[in-house]
């Protein structure tokens, strides 16, 4: 289904919905890459949001949503429909109750939280991205997720804006309902964070945010880990018996650890680069492409099936692919 003329009428007739077409996607992923979407619209007004998804539905157009895009492949042909970003970033606190609409930065949320005096955002110091993929995702460093502060989860789904508590979220490792329905998108959460000394939760997190700079150089164009880490519970016996048991962390095993058994680290295809220090950091050193990025996933995955007999599971998200 192509765009046609009636349809960027009625978005460009929506207030607040910022517009434009044939839009470049790799200025708006981390890695770099990316092709153009037909239609890109973002805006920070919930209501101008859900009329742009109508716009999409009812024209039968495909669309997507995306945040900072720190977490996504696109396609090199790009997205054939309409790219949507919902930028509203507003943060609020009410005692240890905290609301975050989806476009705030995931920093500047543990900013505000550890400035408060509210712990349980401090770990996720450095993690890229803004607030809705961050709960879309459930992310989370050094043995905590966001899934274990959130209270409540207000998203759209077919043009309804539904509200789901935490259980309802099905929240797991990287994992959460909004994964299973991708149509469905998250416009805030409500937060409830325990009371904690302010001072020693910002070392924790400018401690964290020092390692974190060292592993992935701000500058990288890279989608973090790309592979999700194992449960050592889910792996099957005879795999978890071959992993040394130092490699073993809070019940997971780095996917790292396959792929550098495997000779990961170091490989390289056109300009994507696996890092030589660690083999789960695959980056855009200069004009890689989604072709060949995809193709170095797709062998990696072959190798540890070969020799492991287990399937490495992508944590980073794909659009147009
Ligand atoms: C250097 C680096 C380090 C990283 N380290 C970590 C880490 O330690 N832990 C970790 O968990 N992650 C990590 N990541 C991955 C990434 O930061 C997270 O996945 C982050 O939550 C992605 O946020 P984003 O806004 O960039 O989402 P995007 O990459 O834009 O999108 C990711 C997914 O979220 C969906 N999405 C986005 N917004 C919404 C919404 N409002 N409603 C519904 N779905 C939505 C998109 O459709 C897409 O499927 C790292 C990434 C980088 C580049």
């Amino acid at each position: 289904m192509t765009v046609t003329e009636e349809t960027l009428e009625r978005l460009a007739a929506i207030p607040s919905l910022q517009v434009s077409t044939a839009t470049p996607l790799s200025r708006y992923t981390r890695f770099g890459i990316g092709g153009p979407a037909d239609v890109f619209a973002q805006t920070a007004v919930a209501e101008a949001f859900l009329a742009a998804m109508e716009v999409a539905r009812s024209s039968g157009l495909d669309y997507t949503v995306i945040g900072a895009g720190t977490n996504l492949i696109v396609a090199d042909q790009g997205f054939p429909g309409i790219v949507l970003r919902f930028v509203a970033d507003r943060l609020l606190a009410a005692g240890n109750h905290v609301i975050a609409e989806a476009g705030a930065v995931l920093q500047d949320l543990v900013d505000f939280t550890v400035a408060r005096g509210l712990k349980g955002l401090e770990t996720l110091a450095g993690i890229p991205g803004w607030v809705g993929a961050a709960v879309y995702g459930n992310a989370g460093a050094y043995g905590h997720s966001i899934s274990e502060i959130v209270h409540r989860v207000r998203f759209v789904d077919d043009g309804r804006v539904r509200v789901f508590g935490n259980g309802e979220c099905d929240f797991r490792y990287r994992e959460s309902i909004f994964k299973e329905h991708k149509d469905w998108v998250i416009l805030s959460t409500e937060l409830i964070l325990a009371p904690a000394d302010a001072q020693a939760l910002s070392r924790t997190a400018a401690d964290i945010l020092k390692v974190r700079n060292e592993k992935f150089p701000p500058t990288m164009k890279c989608a973090g880990s790309i592979f999700k880490n194992f449960l050592l519970a889910n792996l099957p016996p005879e795999v978890a018996a071959r992993v040394p048991p130092p490699v073993i962390r809070e019940g997971k095993v780095p996917a790292a650890w396959f792929l550098e058994q495997v000779g990961a680290k170091g490989m390289r295809r056109g300009d994507i680069q696996i890092a030589s220090y660690h083999a789960n950091l695959i980056y855009n050193d200069g004009a890689g492409t989604a072709r060949d990025l995809c193709a170095l996933i797709g062998e990696l995955k072959v190798r540890v099936r070969e020799r492991f007999g287990i399937e490495v599971e992508e944590e980073v998200q794909y659009v147009g692919l």
